[in-house]
């Protein structure tokens, strides 16, 4: 009976069920810190970073049903590089995205940073090199500061402003009726849409990893907000390896590549131009049928 009250037991039992009701990528990557519950492989190593370059070899994926919802998708974003992910609506983008923190794991091919299989390395080492932003983020009971230290639970108040003030958002936290103690989620202040964006920038800024994964899923903001988080993000995705599965035109247009997908596989890759330039690409059929903002 006695084991039943161990804080451990209990901090197993909680994350099993954290884990068990994560049924989507966004709470998922809200608990990217929990340690893992599964074991790490015998002989798992630490993942070593350098270029932070990431390859995609040959992966064949299949969630519970079976139903093959990636097949043989091989690709490289390349270190400090940005790659945007895009294609219709079920295509796989968000599973490619939930495969680099191990919340899955392909039945075939495998993924490498850095040439190391992320398979053969400890989970928590990879994914203290990972971070997330949602432009649907969601705010913890707590206060504005503890929602960006959530990023780095070890950051300092001088880093979480520092991290605060990169992603635009300091000048709106300091008009808040306690500032950086302000509290949010259900019972605190409510913010805008663009305020939150920003305060899930900032989290990611203060986690300072050198990957970054970015869902663009649409998201009506105001111009004014719209700058603002833009302007944030372009700070996040300085230097960074960046996955964002793209629904701006503009992120699309400035990537440095883009991995055009259609039922689990890639239809085609390249830049902007060379996609634009393929007579009958899928690329430029969408952008011509200018369906690239609601479609892609
Ligand atoms: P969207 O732009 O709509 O998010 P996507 O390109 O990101 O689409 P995925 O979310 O990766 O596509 O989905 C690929 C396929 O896998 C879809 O058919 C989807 O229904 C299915 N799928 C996604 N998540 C799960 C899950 N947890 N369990 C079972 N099937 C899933």
């Amino acid at each position: 009976l006695l084991m039943a009250y161990d804080p451990a037991r209990r901090l197993a039992r909680l994350q099993v069920r954290v884990e068990a009701a994560a049924t989507n990528a966004r709470m998922l990557y809200e608990i990217l810190d929990i340690e893992p519950l599964q074991r790490d492989t015998d002989g798992a190593k630490a993942l070593e970073v350098t270029q932070a370059r990431i390859e995609f070899r040959d992966l064949v994926f299949a969630y519970g049903n079976g139903r093959r919802v990636l097949d043989a998708v091989s690709f490289v974003a390349e270190g400090g590089m940005t790659t945007a992910l895009v294609g219709p609506s079920g295509a796989g983008k968000s599973t490619i995205l939930n495969l680099i923190p191990r919340f899955y794991d392909p039945e075939q091919g495998a993924i490498l940073i850095d040439g190391q299989d992320i398979a053969k390395v400890t989970k928590s080492s990879l994914r203290r090199h990972i971070a997330y932003v949602s432009q649907q983020p969601h705010l913890f009971e707590g206060t504005i500061r503890d929602n960006i230290r959530y990023g780095r639970p070890d950051a300092t108040d001088a880093e979480v402003e520092e991290a605060a003030k990169m992603a635009y958002a300091h000048d709106f936290i300091v008009a808040q009726p306690q500032g950086y103690d302000t509290a949010v989620g259900e019972n605190g202040v409510t913010l805008s849409g663009g305020q939150r964006q920003r305060l899930s920038i900032a989290r990611a800024l203060v986690r300072n990893a050198p990957i970054l994964l970015l869902d663009e899923a649409t998201s009506a903001l105001d111009t004014e907000s719209e700058a603002f988080v833009q302007k944030a993000l372009d700070t996040a995705m300085t230097g960074r390896t960046v996955i964002v599965i793209a629904h701006r035109l503009s992120t699309v247009v400035n990537a440095d590549k883009i991995v055009v997908m259609q039922d689990g596989r890639i239809a085609e890759e390249g830049t902007h131009e060379s996609l634009m330039g393929r007579e009958n690409g899928l690329y430029a059929r969408l952008n011509n049928l200018q369906t690239v903002r609601a479609d892609i």
